[in-house]
Protein backbone atom coordinates (compact mmCIF):
# COMPACT_ATOMS: atom_id res chain seq x y z
CA UNK A 1 0.00 0.00 0.00
CA UNK A 2 0.97 3.58 -0.46
CA UNK A 3 1.33 6.42 1.26
CA UNK A 4 0.68 10.47 0.53
CA UNK A 5 3.35 12.76 1.41
CA UNK A 6 2.50 16.36 2.10
CA UNK A 7 5.30 19.24 2.27
CA UNK A 8 4.75 21.50 5.69
CA UNK A 9 2.36 23.18 3.72
CA UNK A 10 0.37 20.55 3.13
CA UNK A 11 1.03 20.28 -0.77
CA UNK A 12 1.35 16.75 -1.95
CA UNK A 13 4.71 16.35 -3.14
CA UNK A 14 5.15 12.29 -3.61
CA UNK A 15 3.39 9.07 -2.83
CA UNK A 16 5.69 6.53 -0.95
CA UNK A 17 5.35 3.10 0.19
CA UNK A 18 3.54 2.75 3.44
CA UNK A 19 7.03 1.02 5.14
CA UNK A 20 9.04 4.14 3.57
CA UNK A 21 6.51 6.44 5.20
CA UNK A 22 6.56 4.83 8.80
CA UNK A 23 10.22 4.83 8.43
CA UNK A 24 9.97 8.33 8.38
CA UNK A 25 7.57 8.85 10.94
CA UNK A 26 9.52 6.71 13.26
CA UNK A 27 12.81 8.90 12.42
CA UNK A 28 10.66 12.50 13.46
CA UNK A 29 11.21 13.28 10.19
CA UNK A 30 6.74 13.42 9.53
CA UNK A 31 3.33 12.70 11.08
CA UNK A 32 0.72 10.82 10.41
CA UNK A 33 -2.34 12.90 9.59
CA UNK A 34 -4.45 9.57 8.31
CA UNK A 35 -3.93 6.16 9.18
CA UNK A 36 -5.68 3.06 8.44
CA UNK A 37 -5.61 1.06 12.41
CA UNK A 38 -7.70 -1.84 10.51
CA UNK A 39 -4.11 -2.93 8.29
CA UNK A 40 -1.69 -2.26 10.37
CA UNK A 41 2.26 -2.73 9.78
CA UNK A 42 3.71 -5.15 11.73
CA UNK A 43 7.21 -5.28 12.91
CA UNK A 44 9.16 -7.74 14.91
CA UNK A 45 8.27 -6.59 17.79
CA UNK A 46 5.30 -4.03 17.57
CA UNK A 47 2.15 -3.01 15.67
CA UNK A 48 2.00 -0.01 13.77
CA UNK A 49 -1.25 1.47 12.18
CA UNK A 50 -0.59 1.91 8.51
CA UNK A 51 0.24 5.77 7.40
CA UNK A 52 -2.50 6.64 4.62
CA UNK A 53 -1.24 10.40 4.94
CA UNK A 54 1.77 12.06 6.62
CA UNK A 55 3.09 15.49 6.98
CA UNK A 56 6.84 16.23 7.16
CA UNK A 57 7.44 17.88 9.87
CA UNK A 58 10.20 20.98 7.77
CA UNK A 59 9.45 22.15 4.64
CA UNK A 60 10.97 20.28 1.47
CA UNK A 61 12.55 22.89 -1.13
CA UNK A 62 11.08 21.08 -4.85
CA UNK A 63 13.55 22.74 -6.84
CA UNK A 64 12.30 24.93 -9.87
CA UNK A 65 14.20 23.88 -12.23
CA UNK A 66 12.19 20.48 -11.86
CA UNK A 67 10.35 21.78 -14.04
CA UNK A 68 8.89 18.75 -16.59
CA UNK A 69 10.18 18.26 -20.64
CA UNK A 70 7.29 20.01 -22.66
CA UNK A 71 5.43 16.41 -24.58
CA UNK A 72 2.69 15.94 -26.55
CA UNK A 73 1.59 13.74 -23.86
CA UNK A 74 2.25 15.98 -21.08
CA UNK A 75 -0.06 18.79 -23.21
CA UNK A 76 -3.30 16.36 -23.61
CA UNK A 77 -2.53 15.66 -20.08
CA UNK A 78 -2.55 19.19 -18.55
CA UNK A 79 -5.67 20.01 -20.48
CA UNK A 80 -7.69 16.90 -19.65
CA UNK A 81 -7.75 16.15 -23.64
CA UNK A 82 -10.08 18.95 -24.17
CA UNK A 83 -9.61 21.10 -27.06
CA UNK A 84 -8.10 24.73 -26.45
CA UNK A 85 -10.77 26.51 -28.79
CA UNK A 86 -14.04 24.74 -28.46
CA UNK A 87 -13.72 22.09 -25.70
CA UNK A 88 -14.65 19.08 -27.50
CA UNK A 89 -12.43 16.14 -26.73
CA UNK A 90 -9.08 16.76 -28.30
CA UNK A 91 -6.05 14.32 -29.31
CA UNK A 92 -3.96 16.65 -31.33
CA UNK A 93 -1.57 19.26 -30.40
CA UNK A 94 -1.86 22.70 -31.59
CA UNK A 95 1.11 25.57 -31.77
CA UNK A 96 -0.53 28.59 -30.51
CA UNK A 97 1.31 31.17 -32.51
CA UNK A 98 2.44 28.34 -35.89
CA UNK A 99 5.97 26.67 -36.38
CA UNK A 100 6.31 28.26 -39.33
CA UNK A 101 5.74 32.32 -37.83
CA UNK A 102 7.87 31.49 -34.98
CA UNK A 103 6.34 29.64 -32.84
CA UNK A 104 7.95 27.33 -30.17
CA UNK A 105 7.82 23.93 -29.07
CA UNK A 106 6.82 25.10 -25.01
CA UNK A 107 4.34 24.69 -22.46
CA UNK A 108 3.31 27.71 -23.06
CA UNK A 109 2.87 27.94 -26.85
CA UNK A 110 1.55 24.10 -27.01
CA UNK A 111 -2.40 23.24 -26.31
CA UNK A 112 -4.70 20.40 -26.84
CA UNK A 113 -6.51 20.79 -30.10
CA UNK A 114 -9.58 18.76 -31.32
CA UNK A 115 -8.47 17.40 -34.69
CA UNK A 116 -11.75 19.86 -36.63
CA UNK A 117 -10.02 23.20 -34.91
CA UNK A 118 -6.23 22.18 -35.84
CA UNK A 119 -7.29 21.60 -39.39
CA UNK A 120 -9.36 25.14 -39.71
CA UNK A 121 -6.79 26.91 -38.37
CA UNK A 122 -3.84 25.62 -40.24
CA UNK A 123 -1.20 28.19 -39.95
CA UNK A 124 -3.07 30.98 -38.52
CA UNK A 125 -3.07 32.65 -34.78
CA UNK A 126 -5.99 32.39 -32.93
CA UNK A 127 -6.30 36.21 -33.08
CA UNK A 128 -6.67 35.67 -37.11
CA UNK A 129 -9.22 33.72 -36.73
CA UNK A 130 -10.90 35.32 -34.40
CA UNK A 131 -10.91 32.53 -31.40
CA UNK A 132 -9.99 32.89 -28.56
CA UNK A 133 -8.13 30.59 -25.57
CA UNK A 134 -10.49 29.27 -22.99
CA UNK A 135 -7.40 29.25 -20.59
CA UNK A 136 -3.75 30.23 -20.60
CA UNK A 137 -0.88 27.35 -21.30
CA UNK A 138 1.12 26.99 -18.52
CA UNK A 139 3.73 24.95 -17.41
CA UNK A 140 2.71 22.21 -15.11
CA UNK A 141 3.26 23.23 -11.32
CA UNK A 142 6.17 20.81 -10.68
CA UNK A 143 4.68 19.08 -7.87
CA UNK A 144 1.82 18.09 -10.16
CA UNK A 145 4.42 16.14 -12.00
CA UNK A 146 6.00 14.06 -9.40
CA UNK A 147 2.25 13.37 -8.23
CA UNK A 148 1.83 11.79 -11.92
CA UNK A 149 0.85 8.19 -12.37
CA UNK A 150 -1.41 8.97 -9.54
CA UNK A 151 -4.87 10.47 -11.25
CA UNK A 152 -6.42 7.26 -9.58
CA UNK A 153 -6.33 8.30 -6.12
CA UNK A 154 -5.45 5.25 -4.24
CA UNK A 155 -7.64 5.76 -0.93
CA UNK A 156 -10.56 7.75 -0.29
CA UNK A 157 -8.76 8.94 2.99
CA UNK A 158 -6.37 11.37 0.21
CA UNK A 159 -8.99 13.00 -1.39
CA UNK A 160 -9.21 16.10 0.86
CA UNK A 161 -5.32 16.43 0.47
CA UNK A 162 -5.48 16.59 -2.97
CA UNK A 163 -7.85 19.58 -3.83
CA UNK A 164 -6.55 20.58 -7.35
CA UNK A 165 -3.96 24.14 -6.84
CA UNK A 166 -5.25 26.93 -9.05
CA UNK A 167 -2.36 26.59 -12.05
ZN1 LIG B 1 -11.77 22.29 -31.13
Amino acid sequence: MRTLVLNAGYEPISIVSDRRALVLVLGGKASVLEADETRPLRSMCEDFARPQVILLNRYVRIPMTRQAPVSRKGVLRRDSHRCAYCDAFANTIDHVQPRSRGGRDSWENLVACCLRCNNVKGDRTPEEMGWTLRRRPLPPLPHRWIMRGSERTDAEEWAPYLVPVAA
